[in-house]
């Protein structure tokens, strides 16, 4: 398929047809959740949500690394930069909130904040000191993946990590089964796949028969993979399909595993908002414990309690939004109190949170309204 195609919409048409006509046949209506900030950014960005039929409703749940970083651990890295330490992180984090202060606080206080692009990056920063640098990494799997090679190849002594690393499949476990939950179909994010290979989903799928495929980030690559999870859900039929195979195979990348579950192990934690995931976060083994800015660095997070959190941050209604129950335009604070120069609660901070892409392109145009 040429690049064109991935973009032209002709075909996009064409396959939303498909779409309508399939979720027709079922006489219901069909919710289906992604879990990746990049899928909701092509979809928002290139109106995809305008060609989608009235009864299909394509929820953005947990996607957003940063969204689901949760209070205390951002709290953790604002006690190790009250230490001293120069904080390294990426941009996104800044302005997530804790329960007092974001890092962005925390720096206007004169705690040093250096923002990455890559776990690479703050181990130069490392080089380059003799101050001890903080490592703050967030992200999924795919980003550990990234700090594991870091840790992997000798940093320096003043080098640690302080990992709030997460990990997608255990999260959508606790989705399926919300009783709440109405989501009969999961389009699982490529890149994240690349990494754990398609194989990764079966267990789910045989645990809670609901299907889940696979798709790219181009326009058509989400309606391929969204007229195939309508089709597996229309057809009963609960099977993982790899609609990326330009770049995911069954096992995923072996050399990439490998390297990860060598430095990490999942433990259960909170994430942000929804709930305690078992296995949902990613800590350093006993091995790495000299890395580990948790066994380096003394946190008492009981420290911050004598502080009064911020007014607004109680009406923030993130967790629910990334569970899938409610959408952006249900806060009363979107885009009155709550804007990406202001942000209120996580979701609105991330350019991978769903309130800021709301924010940005709108959420659910009308597109036949506004013609
Ligand atoms: Fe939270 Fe702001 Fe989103 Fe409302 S608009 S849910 S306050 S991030």
């Amino acid at each position: 398929m040429s690049e064109l195609q991935f973009r032209d919409p002709k075909l996009a048409r064409s396959m939303a047809a498909t779409l309508d006509r399939l979720v027709r046949e079922t006489g219901r209506k069909i919710a289906v959740m992604h879990v990746c900030g990049s899928h909701e950014q092509a979809i928002a960005k290139y109106g995809l949500r305008s060609l989608f039929p009235k009864s299909l409703e394509v929820i953005m749940g947990p996607g957003c690394p940063v969204c689901v970083t949760d209070v205390p651990e951002v709290d953790e890295s604002v006690l190790i930069a009250a230490q001293g330490a120069r904080i390294a992180t990426f941009g996104d984090m800044l302005k997530v909130p804790g329960s007092v202060k974001s890092l962005a606080d925390a720096q206007a206080s004169g705690a040093k904040i250096d923002i990455v692009y890559s776990p690479q990056q703050a181990v130069e920063i490392a080089r380059s000191t003799k101050e001890e640098v903080v490592l703050f990494a967030t992200g999924f799997e795919t980003t550990a993946v990234a700090t594991a090679a870091v840790i992997l190849d000798n940093p320096p002594p003043n080098f640690s990590v302080l990992s709030v690393h997460k990990y997608i499949p255990p999260v959508m476990e606790i989705i399926a089964e919300m009783p709440e939950s109405r989501i009969e179909g999961f389009l699982a994010a490529g890149h994240a796949a690349t990494i754990t290979g398609s194989a990764v989903f079966e267990p789910f799928v045989e645990r809670h028969k609901i299907p889940v495929v696979i798709a790219g980030f181009e326009p058509n690559d989400i309606m391929a993979g969204l007229v195939e999870l309508v089709e597996l859900i229309r057809a009963k039929t609960p099977h993982v399909v790899n609609m990326f195979p330009r770049c995911v195979t069954l096992e995923g990348n072996l050399a990439a595993q490998k390297q990860l579950w060598r430095v990490f192990r999942p433990m259960g934690g909170r994430w942000r908002g929804i709930a305690h995931v078992p296995n949902g976060n990613l800590r350093l083994r006993d091995e790495f414990a000299h890395l580990d800015a948790r066994k380096r660095f003394p946190i008492d997070l009981t420290s911050l309690w004598d502080y009064a959190p911020p007014a607004l941050a109680g009406q923030c209604i993130c967790g629910d939004i990334m569970a899938g129950i409610r959408n952006p335009n249900d806060c009363r604070l979107f885009n009155r109190e709550c804007v990406p120069e202001n942000p209120v609660g996580a979701c609105m901070v991330s350019n991978e949170g769903t309130c800021k892409i709301w924010h940005l392109y709108g959420g659910v145009p009308d597109l036949e309204a506004s013609a």
